[in-house]
């Protein structure tokens, strides 16, 4: 039924940036050393996540998009524990057959075939032989075009892309040893090298002069609270805040709060409405973060909200205070 399927996509499946970054999560989840990502037209004409993770086996595609399917969930148990892996759900593939030609094309690295399974629509194609290489493709086009209403909601092509940036940026960002590469339109936007150092995921993303630019935080905080990342010179700043990028305990998070912190430890240094860059990770005791707080879980929720706060606010002044900022 059309209009439960469409409530239900809202959950998980907004516009293209959210499908990217559902499928960059499966792709990590996978173990991938490599994910490269290819949209078109800001994601709206089309969507392609290649990995080289563990791949499925033909029996396992169908289940991959099936309603509630998933492979990473061992007891409910799991969802108070810190949450081992990104997608816990199995909602996503299936969300996002039902609004758009999906088509997940997978070879695991025993096997020396690879098959693929389209669903357009809704409607399951079943699976056939495919050639591919070890890992995983998954191909999304015609996103909301047989649900008017969703697609109408969607901005313009730049826009939308901008999101998608800012998505693949921080999943580059948060895992310096995979090399994340992104595509818009046939063109090269970055791709980092996974060499494992957090700089050169920052210099693939950001370029080299705001990358010279950014000072080291690194500091053991009270109650359990570590910062630890780069943070951009004080005048090497953008007008949009989507490059201060903020992690809690490995998982992207948009958190005004958390930013309004960053902002504070430059004590007015700032231009008006100017923000820093930033790749900054914040780790706390597991229980003390609730990440559940949204179906697409880049919103956080703290015990002690104002502890972490400070904890943020003082590591990065103590780094630009250490290099004379
Ligand atoms: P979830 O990630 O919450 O389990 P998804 O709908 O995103 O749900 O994916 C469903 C299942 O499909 C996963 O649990 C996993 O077994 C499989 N899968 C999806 N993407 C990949 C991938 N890139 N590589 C390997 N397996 C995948
Ligand atoms: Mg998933």
């Amino acid at each position: 039924d059309r209009t439960v399927r469409e409530i239900a996509a809202g959950e998980v499946v907004e516009r293209p940036a959210s499908v990217v970054k559902e499928l960059v999560e499966n792709a990590l989840d996978a173990g991938a050393g490599r994910v490269a990502v290819a949209v078109e037209n800001g994601g709206i004409d089309g969507i392609r996540v290649r990995d080289d993770g563990a791949g499925m086996s033909p029996d396992q595609l169908p289940k991959a998009v099936a309603k509630h399917a998933t492979s990473k969930l061992g007891d409910i148990g799991d969802l108070d524990s810190g949450v081992a892996t990104l997608g816990f759900r199995g909602e996503a593939l299936h969300t996002v057959g039902a609004v758009a030609e999906l088509t997940v094309r997978s070879r695991p690295p025993e096997a020396d075939a690879g098959a693929e399974l389209t669903v357009d629509h809704g409607d399951d194609g079943g699976v056939e032989p495919a050639g591919c290489p070890v890992g995983t493709t998954v191909e999304v086009r015609d996103l909301f075009g047989e649900t008017p209403a969703r697609r109408k909601f969607l901005k313009t092509p730049a826009t939308e892309f901008d999101r998608i940036n800012a998505v693949v940026s921080a999943y580059a960002l948060a895992n310096p040893d995979v090399a994340v590469s992104l595509e818009h339109d046939g063109r090269e936007v970055f791709a980092s090298n996974g060499d494992g150092n957090l700089r050169s995921a920052v210099l693939a993303v950001y370029g080299r002069e705001v990358t010279e630019s950014m000072v080291d935080v690194d500091r053991e905080g009270d109650a359990g609270v570590s910062v630890s990342g780069l943070v951009s010179h004080p005048e090497t700043t953008r007008a949009g805040r989507e490059y201060l990028t903020t992690f809690v305990n490995d998982r992207w998070v948009r958190d005004g709060d958390l930013r309004g912190a960053v902002v504070d430890a430059y004590g007015g240094q700032l231009a008006p409405d100017r923000y820093p860059f930033a790749a900054l990770f914040v780790e706390v005791p597991a229980g003390a973060v609730d990440v559940n707080v949204h179906p697409r879980k880049t919103e956080v929720r703290f015990d002690d909200d104002a502890g972490v706060v400070g904890a943020v606010r003082s590591a990065v002044r103590e780094a630009l205070l250490d290099h004379g900022l």
